[in-house]
């Protein structure tokens, strides 16, 4: 169905289930809500894994029931499907912050393009990483969302060579001075920082993100995201 003609539908109908489709209540089925709270984050990394990425934990592979409620939250424009997709984010910070105890947590997201947020209904990212952060303060982990990145405008790729391609994935990214610093007081007091996104490919979006704040000072100790694709292997095992 044409994403406005659902939208449409969703008006007169009973909200169909993110996941699967189905008439139902709410936003998700029961089977689906399971599903997706079924999943566990686990560490993982891409094949090659991109030079100066952070150590990543993925709730799971960007498929079946997770795929498709982020392409309805993401594409679709559900932003109440924010909460529960923040709440599972919330869980691969955890993974990805280890066992230690830590002071607070501050949750960085890779902010999307500006024409991207138009296209997509707004900040798609901004909303999952105040949603996770809530979810972690319900856990009773300090928390908030530090925004200290800025998505630049993207240069047409075509005809550049790998080199070039590589450079512009390098510059992607641009920091906000004042966040930055903010950030970087908020670290020397043992706050943690966790770079969270929704769907990795190649990483490559990762390592730029973290080293455009690693060359502002701002320590990184790791990432957080929903789904990978499955160029991605876990750490021990592989997960799709
Ligand atoms: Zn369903």
């Amino acid at each position: 169905m044409l994403p406005c003609l659902r939208a449409l539908a969703d008006l007169v109908l009973p909200v169909h289930c993110a996941g699967c489709g189905t008439g139902g209540e709410g936003m998700l089925c029961a089977s689906c809500r399971r599903a997706l709270s079924a999943a566990r984050p686990r560490p993982a990394e891409p094949v090659p894994r991109p030079a100066g990425m952070p150590q990543t934990a993925a709730l799971g592979p960007y498929s079946g029931t997770l795929r498709s409620v982020l392409l309805e939250y993401k594409e679709r424009g559900r932003h109440p499907i924010a909460g529960l997709l923040g709440e599972r984010l919330a869980e691969a910070v955890v993974s990805a912050l280890g066992p230690g105890v830590v002071a607070g947590v501050l949750v960085i997201p890779v902010p999307a393009r500006a024409e991207a947020a138009r296209r997509r209904h707004g900040d798609h990212m901004g909303r999952l990483a105040r949603c996770a952060a809530a979810a972690l303060r319900q856990r009773g982990i300090a928390c908030r969302v530090a925004m200290p990145l800025r998505a630049l405008p993207r240069r047409d790729s075509a005809g550049m060579t790998e080199m070039e391609r590589r450079v512009a994935a390098r510059d992607s990214f641009s920091v906000f001075p004042g966040a930055a610093r903010a950030v970087n007081r908020a670290a020397a007091g043992g706050a943690v920082a966790i770079l969270v996104d929704d769907i990795v490919t190649t990483g490559s979006t990762l390592a730029a993100a973290a080293a455009t704040l690693r060359r502002a000072g701002v320590p990184i100790a790791g990432a957080a995201v929903l789904a990978v694709t499955r160029r991605w292997r876990s750490s021990r095992t592989v997960i799709v």
